[in-house]
């Protein structure tokens, strides 16, 4: 068994008339490894690798699987943040156990990050890929309206880092 136990804790958003919590649960163990599996049987939104998270899309709420916690943005109480928790708790224990049989999947359903893109970028704004500005080419390149071979200031190893981490989306 991966992960044996948990410890939840609650926090009330600050809006006073807010009716609903958010729940983390503190793992007993890292999950980290398992995540691939369960991005495969749970069918991610977002996967990340760096650091490695997981977020689930269920009705009304994002959970996010975090190497050592997983928050639940929305709970109305209690019991319901608690039965979320004991089924994950079994999904995870359980791909787990069938990871050989499970083909781990790194993709991800959501938009790449304009950020990311960014840092790979060489931020000199020079203007060469027509757009105006490095911010501007990273947007376009989330969109999938341009690619990294239309920045001729983009050296081998960052050209190779950006096209790696856009493999990971689903345009
Ligand atoms: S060519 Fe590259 S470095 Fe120059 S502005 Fe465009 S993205 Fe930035």
């Amino acid at each position: 068994m991966l992960l044996e136990s948990y410890t939840t804790s609650y926090v009330r958003p600050p809006n006073p008339s807010a009716q609903h919590l958010r729940c983390f649960a503190a793992l007993s163990a890292d999950i980290s490894a398992a995540l691939p599996y369960l991005n495969t049987v749970l069918k991610g939104y977002e996967y990340l690798t760096e650091p490695p998270s997981l977020t689930l899309k269920l009705p009304g709420k994002l959970v996010t699987l975090h190497p050592r916690e997983i928050a639940i943005n929305i709970v109305k109480d209690e019991a319901e943040a608690e039965e979320i928790l004991a089924w994950l708790q079994r999904e995870i224990n359980d791909v787990w156990e069938r990871r050989e049989e499970i083909q781990p999947s790194f993709a991800c359903a959501a938009r790449p990050r304009v950020l990311e893109i960014l840092k790979l970028l060489p931020k000199t704004n020079c203007r060469r890929c027509g757009a105006p500005t490095c911010m501007v080419f990273a947007v376009e390149v989330g969109q999938g309206g341009k690619t990294p071979e239309q920045c001729p200031e983009l050296d081998q190893q960052k050209r190779e880092a950006l096209q790696e981490y856009l493999g990971r989306f689903r345009f």
